[in-house]
This record gives structure tokens, C-alpha cells and sequence, in this order.
């Protein structure tokens, strides 16, 4: 049996393959930025593909603890709209 990767989504602790998840990745000077292909290097955090997730995630504390960093508003917005555009350009296709 082939051995699929999985991740555990940092909002509500599921347990999906890699593939299903999306990564949010920790850049410079204390930023993070949606990771759609997961390939940048860096700090990552795995979020189900559901907005109840991130908006839990972004919510609270949990993203700052998993990339181990303090992220500013703007920073949390900017990933909530990435996030939101990410899922809505997978619907269309
Ligand atoms: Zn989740």
C-alpha cells in the first residue's frame, strides 16, 4: 500500500492527505503567504480547504504558534483574501 502523506490542519486537527490541504508558508520579517504548489521552503502550516478553518485559524493565535511567529492584521487579512481566492479559482475549474 502506497504510503500517503499526511497533515494535520492546525484550525480544527484533522488528519487529511497532503494533497487536500492547503500550506501556508512563514517569509521574511515575520509575514506568511498562501503556498498553493507546497513547495516554498520555510516554516509551513497546513489548513483544510474550508473557510471555517482559516477563519479559525487567522482568528486566534494557532497560525502565529504554528509558523512560530506574530502576525500583524494586515498580514491575516492579506492571507484570508489569498485563501479566498485560492479556494474560489479551484471552484471554477
Ligand atoms: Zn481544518
Amino acid at each position: 500500500m502506497a504510503h500517503i502523506p499526511e497533515r494535520t490542519c492546525i484550525a480544527c486537527r484533522t488528519k487529511r492527505p497532503k494533497a487536500e490541504m492547503l500550506r501556508l508558508v512563514r517569509t521574511g520579517d515575520g509575514r506568511a503567504a498562501l503556498d498553493p504548489q507546497a513547495r516554498q521552503p520555510g516554516r509551513g502550516a497546513y489548513l483544510c480547504a474550508a473557510a471555517v478553518c482559516w477563519q479559525a485559524a487567522l482568528r486566534g493565535s494557532r497560525l502565529d504558534r504554528a509558523l512560530r511567529t506574530a502576525l500583524q492584521a494586515s498580514t491575516r487579512q492579506a492571507l484570508l483574501a489569498a485563501l479566498e481566492e485560492h479556494s474560489a479559482v479551484r471552484m471554477r475549474e
